[in-house]
């Protein structure tokens, strides 16, 4: 197989892959985006009806008008503007080419996908973190009616829905499917809802709670699934409960191994944040640059698109200060 040769390879056309495309291409850089799936995978694969916490214009990348018809935009809206912005600007983006492995070699990287071989002198990595869910290993957690993401209500209607989490995810879903006739119960690891669920959104879940809409278990957890019940560990013991779902929203990872592989490293605490200059992005390997939450390592909450779409502008003004 021939290998194609490009000066910048970034892998992972979400919202901040594009953004350095977009810095790329007014450079009129050799570049090129390999993605694994649809244009933004993983706002693809949120919720249908979900409502994004920013406003548009946080989620603009490089100034360029994002119109919603209400302040906060929805799922559908962002995907348009995101194919919109990549489309105009003719981004080069490879789509549904996974890039299975990268290594530096003397002053350029070697990077192989499920489909070809390239060589880049300067690479980004925006894989973001919505791949890999935190699996709760417990028994039964194979069985086909347990779901790591959720989509819509409709499905669960009349049905027994258990969500394990309490964060955003976890209560949004909650409350649509609780909505749309679902019986809901919620099993939740701490005390209390998640101290970062949006603040509007909060009193709705607390009351639904309060007056017995939503089942939920503080301080427990699930220790089996099985065909119709499942059994939760509660402080008050263990209880078995009919359940014709599970949804468990208990977050994502990165795919750490992907850069571990490509030698990066890593913090040595449980935050598991990987090596990079704040200031130019680059990773502690030489050319080799983190943009988007991928950054935050186990703290997924840290970076969004709102925070982090800078990077693109970092990492391009960085790498002008080399030759390419
Ligand atoms: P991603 O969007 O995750 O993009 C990474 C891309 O890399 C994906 O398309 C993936 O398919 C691809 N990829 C991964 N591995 C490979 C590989 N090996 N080869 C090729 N491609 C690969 N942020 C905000 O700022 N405001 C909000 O209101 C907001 N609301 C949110 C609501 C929900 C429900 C969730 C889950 C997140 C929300 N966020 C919000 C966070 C925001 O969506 C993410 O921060 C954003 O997607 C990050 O962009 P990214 O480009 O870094 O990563």
């Amino acid at each position: 197989m021939t290998k194609k040769h490009v000066d910048i390879l970034i892998v992972g056309a979400g919202p901040i892959g594009i953004a350095c495309a977009l810095e790329c291409k007014k450079r009129n850089w050799n570049y090129v985006v390999i993605e694994k799936g649809a244009l933004t995978n993983s706002l693809f694969n949120y919720p249908l009806n979900m409502t994004f916490f920013s406003t548009s214009e946080k989620l603009e990348i490089d100034d360029i008008p994002f119109i919603s018809n209400n302040p906060k935009p929805t799922r559908n809206e962002a995907l348009e503007y995101y194919r919109r912005v990549t489309t105009s600007n003719e981004l080069k983006i490879n789509l549904y080419e996974k890039v299975i492995s990268l290594n530096k070699v003397k002053d350029h990287f070697n990077i192989k996908t499920d489909k070809s071989e390239y060589t880049s002198k300067k690479v980004i990595i925006a894989t973001g973190f919505y791949d890999i869910p935190n699996y709760l290993d417990k028994p039964g957690e194979d069985l086909p009616k347990v779901m790591h993401y959720y989509k819509e209500a409709h499905p669960f209607t009349l049905q027994n829905i258990a969500i394990v989490g309490a964060s955003n995810s976890a209560v949004d879903a909650a409350l649509e499917i609780y909505r749309k006739g679902g019986n809901v119960t919620m099993i939740i690891r701490d005390k209390d809802i998640g101290p970062r669920v949006k603040y509007w959104v909060r009193p709705d879940i607390v009351n639904r709670i309060k007056e017995g809409s939503i089942n939920a278990f503080f301080n427990s957890e699930i220790i089996e699934i099985l065909e119709d019940s499942i059994i939760i560990k509660t402080p008050q013991g263990e209880k078995t409960i009919n359940n014709d779902y599970v949804i468990s929203l208990a977050g994502y990872r990165p795919n750490f191994k992907f850069l571990e592989t490509a030698g990066i490293t890593f913090s040595k605490d449980e935050k598991h944040i990987p090596s990079y200059n704040p200031e130019t992005m680059e990773s502690n390997v030489e050319g080799l640059y983190l943009a988007g939450v991928i950054c935050g390592g186990t703290e997924t909450h840290k970076w969004f698109i709102e925070n982090s779409r800078i990077h693109a502008k970092q990492i391009t003004e960085h790498i002008e200060t080399s030759v390419l």
